[in-house]
């Protein structure tokens, strides 16, 4: 899948164009927010490469989410977590 994904782009950042070929240098990216979008999280049309230098910028709302993981008593940190419900 991922592979596949860099083959399309060409190893160029679909944001700033930047060739990032090479090991560690590009990141796909969720263009809509996986944690929003759960069912997009596998779909093709949901995905771009991108430099890790834009996917620091861009993905920053979605990969560091503070609101992520929970309290040691168990209690989601994020109240809109399902989670909450329990
Ligand atoms: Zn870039």
């Amino acid at each position: 899948m991922r592979s596949h994904i860099r083959k399309i782009s060409r190893y160029v950042c679909n944001r700033c164009g930047k060739d990032c070929r090479g090991k560690g240098k590009s990141v796909v990216n969720h263009i809509k927010p996986r944690t929003k979008f759960p069912h997009l999280a596998l779909e093709p049309s949901n995905l771009e490469l991108v430099c890790t230098e834009c996917h620091n910028k861009v993905c920053s709302r979605d990969d560091k989410n503070p609101n992520r993981g929970a309290s040691n008593k168990g209690i989601p940190n994020d109240p809109t977590s399902a989670w909450s419900n329990y």
